[in-house]
């Protein structure tokens, strides 16, 4: 658990089923009844084809840096007792336009801070983990994986 931290509603019908998933370790996306594309962020309508239905599929956690960031003061008093750590925006290995937001770590369940800038590079591969952060939320991050 980390504390202080200001957490997502997980109540929403749109993404509920993203939140359930997170809770079980499993990196669950909405995909297309009609066109079959996945998207993310979970939203009521295919940004494709606009049709509204849709199933939840899992997808495999492993994708690449597309681009990183070590936020520096002033943060929030929530995160500044993290720094130094490292948040990086992935893309996903079935799709490289699905991207998704995370903490880096070092190893799976490892801790956020203490992750140092210089060891994170832009397409670095990484695989995804999961960090609970209340009872009823758990947050994706990202581990680093050993070179290609
Ligand atoms: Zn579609």
């Amino acid at each position: 658990m980390i504390d202080n931290i200001p957490l997502p509603a997980t109540d929403d019908p749109i993404d509920s089923e993203y939140w359930k998933g997170t809770l079980k370790s499993k990196l669950l996306l909405q995909c297309c009844r009609r066109c079959g594309r996945k998207r993310f962020p979970p939203r009521p309508m295919c940004p494709d084809c606009q049709h509204a239905d849709h199933t939840w599929e899992e997808v495999s956690g492993r994708g690449r840096i597309w681009s990183f960031t070590a936020p520096q003061s002033p943060l929030l008093p929530a995160f500044e007792a993290l720094k130094p750590y490292v948040t990086a925006l992935v893309q996903l290995e079935e799709d490289p336009s699905l991207r998704i937001v995370g903490p880096v770590l070092y190893e799976p369940r490892g801790n956020i801070q203490g992750v140092e800038a210089s060891r994170v590079y832009i397409g670095q591969k990484v695989s995804v983990t999961f960090k609970d952060y209340s009872e009823d939320v758990a947050m994706p991050c990202w581990v680093l994986q050993s070179d290609n």
